[in-house]
């Protein structure tokens, strides 16, 4: 193959300027101020996902979790509007979307994952009306307070999609913000949460304190159950149900409210580069987040192929490790930092009320307060609400590295 020639190059090629892209680009900057650093984001504006919960449950306004990306690019990093098309990891550049050429010496991948819509029949459709609603998009996630304020009694429905998806514990959360909403208003409702998933919650022991509050709401639970149609006008689902021996059969819901959790994966030109593993995600070494074949290649965020919660809070732990790793890589130095798989999940059992999910690689529970981390609190209601925004937008966007160490559990007795 002739040798091809980028359109322009740099130091450092960031691909994404989404919670991950924007933390290590400014991290980077932070650290050393003459590095050339460029950031490929096509979008104008860059959006707090974790606050799309509380806008289904009408805490915060849309508005709120939408910043204009240009006032968050980090100062000293080249914005490059444009969308990555293919990565070419043989000549150390990567194409956009215009067909342009963008070389590298070290490539930090981080575009998300993608909300595959179609892959359910039906639901492009009608999402958006007859009561068919989703936080997983910044115009859909007021439809779901309209569907909640709106409901009449009948069933309300939630769905959880296959694994991987960001923000494992969003379906649920939602579901508990509703159910306390009806309670509150003291109208009945007929509970559903369907799951793609043979367990509430991957980590035994908060899926065993989250039993206790679907249980207390009175939420059905039908596991192993995945959405796979959609019919807005008639108001009904279906999902295929896997049973025990493994056979399929299909099952309707007629909802008057459905709260969907479309299925995930990794965007097309990630899945067809060579940097994918079997699944499509970017094939990191799950502790140091270089790629296993490319090391002048690191991932992180819900792109990367670590068996660990996609999560901002995730984010906020692996964004330091790539720099460091990345910046002793550029002194001759092997990269030395881990990422311990740290995840995080402010569970919204109530409006006023969260259950904070922390918890590293393997499941392992491990707290930042010394505090049970099953009982439901207030306190981790007002971190959720306002400490946590904070730390998004003026900490880790920034580039400044807050470490609180988080620890394994000590002995808070499990819930029964
Ligand atoms: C409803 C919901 C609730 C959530 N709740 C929580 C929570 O409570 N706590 C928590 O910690 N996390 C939560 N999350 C998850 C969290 O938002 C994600 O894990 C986090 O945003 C991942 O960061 P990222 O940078 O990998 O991806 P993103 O933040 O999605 O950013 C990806 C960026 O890449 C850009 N991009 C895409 N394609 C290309 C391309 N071809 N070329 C260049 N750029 C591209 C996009 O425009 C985007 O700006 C939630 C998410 C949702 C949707």
């Amino acid at each position: 193959m002739a040798a091809t020639f980028p359109s322009q190059g740099h130091q450092i090629v960031v691909i994404g300027g989404g919670a991950a892209g924007l933390a290590v680009a400014s991290r980077l900057l932070r650290l050393n101020n003459r590095l050339d650093v460029a950031v490929i984001e096509p979008a104008e504006f860059h959006y707090y996902q974790p606050g799309w919960t509380l806008v289904g449950a009408g805490v915060f306004a849309d508005t709120s979790t939408r910043r204009a990306m240009r006032g968050l690019m980090p100062m000293g990093a080249t914005w490059i509007q444009d969308a990555v098309s293919a990565i070419e990891p043989g000549h150390h550049q990567v194409v956009l979307a215009d067909g342009a050429t963008v070389g590298y010496d070290h490539l930090i991948v981080c575009p998300g994952i993608i909300c595959d819509w179609g892959a359910i029949d039906g639901l492009e459709a009608s999402l958006g009306q007859n009561g068919v609603c989703s936080n997983y998009r910044y115009d859909m996630a007021p439809y779901t307070w309209e569907c909640i304020q709106g409901f009449q009694g009948g069933n309300a429905v939630f769905t959880a999609a296959p694994m991987p998806f960001k923000c494992p514990g969003a379906p649920q959360k939602i579901l508990y913000l509703a159910a306390d909403h009806f309670q509150r208003k003291g109208q009945s409702a007929d509970l559903h949460y369907y799951l793609a998933t043979p367990v509430i919650f991957g980590v035994p022991p908060f899926a065993r304190a989250l039993e206790k509050v679907a249980d207390r709401y009175g939420v059905n639970r039908h596991y192993q159950h995945q959405l796979v149609a959609v019919d807005g006008p008639a108001r009904r689902a279906t999902f295929e149900a896997t049973a025990g021996d493994g056979q399929k059969t299909r099952v309707e819901q007629a909802f008057d409210l459905l709260h969907v959790t479309p299925p995930q994966r990794a965007p097309d030109f990630i899945r067809q580069s060579p940097l994918a593993n079997a699944a499509g995600f970017v094939d990191v070494d799950k502790f140091s987040l270089r790629h296993v074949k490319y090391p002048n290649i690191y991932a992180l965020g819900d792109v990367a192929a670590t068996p660990n919660s996609k999560t901002a809070g995730a984010v906020r732990q692996q964004a330091p490790v790539v720099v460091k790793n990345l910046l002793a890589q550029m002194r001759g130095k092997e990269p030395t930092h881990r990422y311990d798989g740290y995840g995080t999940c402010p569970l919204t059992t109530a409006n006023g009320k969260v259950m904070l999910a922390e918890f590293v690689y393997d499941g392992v529970v491990t707290p930042t307060f010394p505090l049970d981390p099953y009982v439901e609190r207030r306190s981790m209601w007002w971190m959720k609400t306002s400490l946590l925004p904070f730390l998004y937008w003026e900490i880790m966007l920034r580039g400044y590295e807050i470490n609180v160490p988080h620890h394994r559990a000590r002995n808070y007795p499990e819930p029964a």
